[in-house]
């Protein structure tokens, strides 16, 4: 999504009455969002090393709405072409946002037993990298269940001038410095339940500010 980008109207799209006057725009319909997870599940499938299981580890709660889109498209993969891995499923909560700053510390505050994943080629699944410290911190964890490797699929990843520098294996698009909401993305655990990714508005802020 280029710098500058202005997005879509909201009045072209069905938005729920209850958000319509806290969103600027609509950046990234969902119907776009589905058609770029479906290549990614594509080149992600491609790239599988098939010799071990595949642990696919959701990152709660942002992380849901595309983790469930992307293993409808790896399933489907799974079920329609000669080669295929098995599949399992891990759930981990992380937080690291208030309103719309980045507290600085990420705390694991949930999820399933990780050592799952020992010896299993891990699909960390994510909604956005900001800075980049979120999935720093994860990859750090999660070393010590001993995986056989992992590999980071994030929707998004935000162009600022904040980032460590750290770069995911598979990216869905590239935004501007921007907060975004939408498609299970929050604010203060607001707006999951929009299906485009939008651009919340200073009236917005303001409304569910904690
Ligand atoms: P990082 O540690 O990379 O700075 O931040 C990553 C986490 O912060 C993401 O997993 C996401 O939960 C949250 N985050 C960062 N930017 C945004 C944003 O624009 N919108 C929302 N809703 N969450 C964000």
């Amino acid at each position: 999504v280029p710098e500058g980008f202005q997005g879509y109207p909201i009045s072209q799209f069905c938005i729920p009455k209850h958000y319509e006057d806290d969103l600027e725009c609509v950046l990234i319909p969902k119907g776009f969002v589905l058609d770029r997870t479906e290549r990614l599940a594509r080149d992600i499938f491609q790239n599988l090393d098939l010799s071990k299981p595949i642990a696919a580890l959701c990152v709660l709660k942002g992380g849901y709405q595309f983790f469930n889109d992307l293993i409808h498209f790896l399933k489907q993969l799974n079920a329609n072409t000669n080669r295929s891995c098995q599949l399992s499923i891990d759930f981990i909560r992380l937080k690291s946002y208030e309103d719309d700053q980045s507290t600085g510390t990420v705390k694991v505050i949930g999820g399933d037993d990780l050592s799952n994943l020992r010896d299993k080629n891990v699909l960390i699944v994510e909604d956005m990298i900001d800075t980049g410290r979120t999935m720093t911190k994860l990859l750090t964890v999660l070393e010590q269940f001993k995986p056989h490797k992992v590999s980071v699929a994030s929707l998004l990843v935000k162009r600022t001038s904040r980032s460590t520098g750290y770069r995911p294996d598979y990216i869905g698009f590239e935004v501007p410095d921007q907060f975004v909401i939408g498609y299970a993305l929050d604010y203060n655990e607001y707006f999951r339940d929009l299906n485009h990714i939008c651009i919340l508005n200073d009236k917005g802020k303001e409304k569910y500010s904690l």
